[in-house]
């Protein structure tokens, strides 16, 4: 027997290697083994296992890792669409499909030592006072780790190892699981009584379940993806609790993924309390960016092994081996970081629509703006559409006024940050103690250093990018990179030394600081990347919030999403044009989402929220279709400017971005590169190349970017032939390509 193997290192190829006969039997598809490679070792999974090789001479497999096979049949099948549809090497693609803490072998089970009593047998012996002391606690718990035992009798191992001599107790090694959640205390929550929409969707999610289990001959099965479309507080969270349980009801396992800032313990808990107890009681395991390794290798074992039926997780989580697996959950399917910005770039929610359609699971995106893709594909009727167009408990959607800055302009004096209008409706808020969220999508204090004389802009020397102006440590930064300097104390141009620079554009930190001076009184409390360095700041400050401690919160997107405070009666967005004018066609949409996202925060509870929104361009369609919760107003008419530009959903897009340390190599080779491209349109017709042109961002971390973009409907051949022209495609040595399909960011 032999056991194909793609290794670890990216060789884009294969390799046979001979199954040893002590390992015969014990190895399979998806396994972890270890194989030599030249004169070094390394780790592989097993993607195939045959009878013979057309090689010969074959070497063989060193050992297996692991008991269980690591990577099922099914995710093994997912891990080559991966790389065949987003071009990238096979071995990149099954890497992202297994956690590091797993795929390594060092992170492992972790065992700790239990003291457990033995039956006492004979005539209990005479024990030294401290001994007595240890067994008394032995005795009333029955089982204990050996070094709470310790620390609890105020004692040493030596103390406790003599009562195992005297034969009383037994001191073993146990495997303890690391459990992220183990502080928490969750109590179990029941199903809510839905409401009729929420009914209908449950029902149709539930039908399509069944269907699946047991199809009739006859019937049609519906599609395999459902969008779930409902506006904020319309209750889709209950309505994916209900499906999940449906699914376990016919003992099957369920994924949900949502974005990894959404996975706050609140959204974890809500999940656990539902599942935690009852009769369908089942582990919930969490899969994200900030377990350390032992967690994360626990909590994927837990799932590989059945015992958690159900994930809640990030992008990756998608990959999460579930069998079998009856459901899967995208929520928030709207959200950019499901697409992941390094190889494989992979978007989770098309990876989650064709894992459903491989194993036969109901896929579910749930989303108050929906993207226009997967609306559009309900239009066509790949996806059903479901709809959730009111509020639990008929809360009223909040007031939306959009405040004309053009107008708030002060003669002589520049426009301020706050309208009267705000300003007005803060103090109101402050009066009758309630809370009020102010967004800015900009972290830092200003956004650029200009100089007044002769107009230089302080920009990264790395990045084609303005530095940002950050107060409390006196530093530029760039935020790309990361670099920092010194603020100059005066124009750093050579020529000019002109002392008066001033500080343009704006960050939530110069917000937090007019606001103080506004409102020396009001509790405010700003929530950005900079302040938020650890989860448990993030918790701390929802926590004071929560509990009425902060009367008003200003913050960036990280505060846009999912947050639920019944006392938000006002939300302010100081500037909703911010990110419309970037040089990108889903800039529009973008704004629009967040805009309907963050005016979501306010009115949650029984007093009727009021959001203002603060733009320069009042009347454009983003900002005046979400100000009247208009979502199917803007979904035609953003269709009909996609139209009109054979962009997406009318188009598929590829854009392939070149990098080097020299302009003038990156710019060459990609006029190289799309020559070749050129004569894909043989076989492509309606294919179209752009570019290459240098990147909107054109220079980042001392690269300079160029770029070519790519659009056809029939994106898995252009996959196919990009697969074919980019592998033997011969670059100057300093000079790297990247291929992104379907990209979400254009930059
Ligand atoms: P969404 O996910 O659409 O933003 P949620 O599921 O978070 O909405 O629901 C908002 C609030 O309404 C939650 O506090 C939830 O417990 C409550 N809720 C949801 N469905 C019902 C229902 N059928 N009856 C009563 N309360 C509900
Ligand atoms: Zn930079």
């Amino acid at each position: 027997m032999i056991a194909r193997v793609s290794l670890e290192i990216a060789l884009r190829k294969e390799f046979d290697y001979s199954i040893p006969p002590e390992l015969a039997g014990q190895l399979d598809v998806g396994s972890r083994v270890q194989v030599p490679f030249g004169a070094r070792k390394i780790l592989g999974v097993v993607t195939a296992v045959a009878e013979e090789s057309g090689h010969a001479n074959l070497k063989p497999i060193l050992k297996i890792i692991g008991a269980q096979t690591l990577v099922t049949a099914k995710v093994l099948k997912l891990a080559r669409w991966i790389g065949e549809y987003y071009c990238c090497a096979p071995e990149t693609a099954l890497k992202s499909v297994l956690p590091e803490a797993v795929r390594k072998e060092d992170a492992s089970w972790r065992e700790r030592l239990f003291v457990r009593a033995l039956p006492v047998t004979g005539v209990f012996p005479k024990l030294p006072k401290r001994q007595q002391e240890v067994w008394n606690i032995v005795e009333e718990r029955r089982e204990i780790l050996l070094a709470e035992l310790v620390e609890l009798a105020e004692t040493t191992a030596a103390t406790v190892r003599k009562l195992e001599d005297c034969g009383l107790i037994a001191i073993a090694n146990e495997i303890s699981e690391r459990d992220p959640y183990a502080k928490e205390t969750i109590l179990a929550s029941q199903p809510l009584v839905l409401n009729p929409a929420q009914a209908v969707a449950l029902e149709k999610i539930s039908a399509a379940m069944d269907a699946r289990v047991s199809p009739t001959p006859n019937s049609q099965l519906p599609t395999a993806t459902f969008l779930l479309h409902g506006v904020t507080g319309s209750g889709k969270t209950e309505v994916y609790l209900q499906a999940i349980a449906h699914a376990l009801e016919q003992g099957q396992g369920a994924i949900v993924l949502v974005p990894e800032i959404a996975l706050t313990p609140q959204t974890v808990e809500r999940f656990k309390a539902r599942f935690s107890s009852g009769k369908l009681q089942t582990l919930v395991a969490v899969l994200h960016s900030h377990l350390s390794a032992g967690e994360r290798h626990d909590e994927w074992h837990k799932i590989r092994q059945g015992r958690a039926r159900i994930v809640i997780g990030a992008r990756s989580a998608i990959f999460a081996p579930v069998e079998p697996l009856g459901l899967i959950i995208v929520d928030e399917e709207h959200e950019h970081t499901y697409k992941q910005e390094e190889a494989p770039r992979y978007h989770a929610r098309d990876v989650a629509v064709m894992r459903g359609q491989m194993e036969n699971a109901v896929v579910v995106l749930g989303s108050a703006t929906p993207a226009l893709e997967s609306f559009y594909n309900c239009q066509k009727g790949k996806f059903t559409l479901l709809e959730l167009p009111e509020r639990v408990d008929d809360q009223k959607m909040p007031l939306v006024r959009v405040v004309d800055m053009r107008q708030a302009k002060r003669d002589g004096k520049g426009t301020p940050i706050f309208s009267p209008q705000l300003k007005e409706a803060i103090t109101q808020r402050l009066e009758k103690k309630e809370q009020t969220i102010l967004f800015l999508n900009r972290r830092g204090y200003s956004s650029s250093l200009v100089c007044e004389k002769c107009g230089h802009v302080c920009e990264c020397p790395n990045c084609s990018l303005a530095l940002t102006y950050h107060r409390p440590e006196q530093l530029l930064r760039c935020h790309i990179c990361n670099y920092t300097e010194q603020v100059p104390k005066a124009c750093p141009n050579e020529k000019c030394r002109n002392p008066g620079i001033r500080y343009s554009g704006l960050g939530t930190q110069k917000v937090e600081d007019v606001l103080g001076k506004l409102f020396p009184r009001a509790r405010i409390k700003r929530m950005d990347a900079d302040v938020m360095k650890r989860k448990e700041d993030y918790r701390r400050v929802l926590d004071a919030f929560k509990h009425g401690d902060i009367d008003i919160l200003i913050g960036t997107q990280m505060i846009a999403k999912g947050l639920h405070f019944p006392n938000v009666t006002l939300v302010g967005i100081i500037y909703a044009d911010m990110a419309l004018h970037q040089p990108d066609f889903r800039a529009g949409e973008r704004t629009f989402q967040l805009l309907t996202q963050v005016s979501g925060r306010a009115g949650r509870g029984d007093i009727e929220g009021e959001v203002f929104v603060q733009a320069f361009t009042p009347f454009h369609p983003a900002i005046q279709y979400a100000r009247r919760h208009d979502f199917n107003g803007f979904f035609e008419q953003e269709l009909e400017f996609r139209k009109q530009l054979n962009y997406p959903p009318f188009s598929r897009v590829a854009l392939l971005t070149l990098k080097g340390r020299s302009e003038d190599k990156v710019k060459f080779s990609a006029e190289h590169l799309k020559r070749e491209l050129e004569k894909i349109k043989t076989e492509l017709k309606d294919l179209v190349v752009s570019g290459p042109a240098a990147a909107p961002l054109a220079r980042a971390e001392s690269l300079y970017r160029f770029q070519i973009m790519l659009r056809t409907r029939a994106m898995s051949k252009l996959s196919a032939a990009l697969g074919k022209i980019t592998t033997p495609l011969s670059l100057p040595d300093d000079v790297t390509l990247a291929v992104d399909i379907d990209p979400v960011d254009l930059s």
